[in-house]
């Protein structure tokens, strides 16, 4: 069940600030508020889904794949394509998941340790 006044919810609302680093009407992308890396930029669609087998199950292809293309646009904004780079989303307990709204993060301008995030 998804909880409209979560953090994120409120980020695409507003109601909280944040360091945009691309936004449409369909996706936001943001700075992390306590990077892991030099580069930390976590990456939300805006409809109303809990994680990623939510966002998956539960919407069109096309919102789908629009949403990992605009991934694909911010990675190259980044400039970190040639570098590299990890995504990683967290699910649920087990996946340490901390935000109850699907969001993957967006990890590089350095290497990236074995377990982070
Ligand atoms: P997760 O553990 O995958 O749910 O990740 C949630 C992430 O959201 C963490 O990396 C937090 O640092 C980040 N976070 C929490 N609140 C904010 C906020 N207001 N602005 C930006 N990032 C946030």
């Amino acid at each position: 069940m998804y909880d409209d006044s979560n953090i994120f919810a409120q980020i695409i609302r507003g109601k909280i600030p944040c360091k945009k680093i691309y936004e449409d009407k369909d996706v936001l992308f943001f700075e992390d508020i306590s990077p892991v890396s030099k580069v930390h930029v976590l990456g939300i669609p805006k409809v109303s889904c809990v994680n990623f087998s939510d966002f998956i199950s539960n919407n069109d292809e096309k919102v789908i794949a629009n949403f990992f293309q605009k991934v694909n646009l911010v990675v190259k904004k980044l400039e970190i394509e040639k570098t590299g780079y990890r995504i990683i989303s967290n699910s649920g307990s087990d996946g340490g998941q901390e935000v109850p709204h699907f969001h993957i993060h967006i990890l590089g301008g350095e290497k990236i340790g074995p377990k982070i995030r």
